[in-house]
């Protein structure tokens, strides 16, 4: 079973540090249900487009990344609870291999749990961090690191990470890579590169 599952990605970014606590393997999903105003990755809302990799392969790359350090994932969107299935075995695999999940979501906690989806359930299961809430364009959150937007909260769902970490209070973090002629932003908008991801083969990531 495990084999035969399939992840419908719209992007990795293999480590960062700009999508959560410590080095990250941050993955987006392609494809999310909710259309939020004003959404910071619509590029990621058809569930047509992306790559269809399988988990293995998903595997695979983790690994290579364990050597630059990596302590988790971060699972981003398009929207994670959308792709739960496949999710939730990426989840368990990383786990077994001692790496921790984080999760942002558009799903607020108590919606996620109403849909009484076992994949759902399992996904919320196996994370350390999950943020919750659409990111709102229009509530900027300037004081917690990681985070995009005033209505998300951060869920403490196991005892790895901790609200009182001071880390969670520290500047907010842009990454920008250039690869050829392909620029690719990730983390906090900060106003200053809004002028950069217009450009064309600009592409900026974050969690919704
Ligand atoms: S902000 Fe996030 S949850 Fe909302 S539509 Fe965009 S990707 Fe989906």
């Amino acid at each position: 079973m495990q084999a035969e599952v399939r992840l419908q990605i719209a992007q990795i970014v293999p480590c960062t540090e700009a999508e959560g606590p410590g080095h990250r393997f941050a993955i987006w999903f392609q494809g999310c249900p909710l259309r939020c105003p004003g959404c910071c990755n619509p590029e990621f809302i058809p569930f047509e487009g992306g790559e269809s990799m399988s988990l293995g392969e998903v595997l695979a790359a983790i690994d290579r990344a364990r050597a630059e350090g990596i302590e988790g994932i971060t699972l981003l969107g398009g929207e994670p609870l959308a792709h739960a299935s496949g999710a939730s075995f990426l989840a368990s695999a990383v786990r077994d291999l001692g790496l921790t999940v984080m999760v942002f979501t558009g799903f607020t906690i108590k919606e996620a749990q109403s849909q009484r989806n076992p994949d759902v359930d399992r996904l919320i299961e196996l994370t350390d961090i999950l943020v919750d809430g659409p990111y709102l364009s229009e509530l900027p959150d300037t004081s917690r690191r990681w985070i995009g937007s005033t209505n998300q909260r951060i869920h403490f769902l196991t005892n790895h990470y901790r609200a009182d970490d001071p880390c969670w209070q520290e500047r907010n973090t842009l990454e920008i890579r250039v690869r050829g002629s392909e620029v690719s932003v990730n983390g906090f908008p900060a106003r200053q590169a809004v002028g950069l991801w217009k450009k064309p083969k600009v592409t900026e990531r974050r969690g919704g």
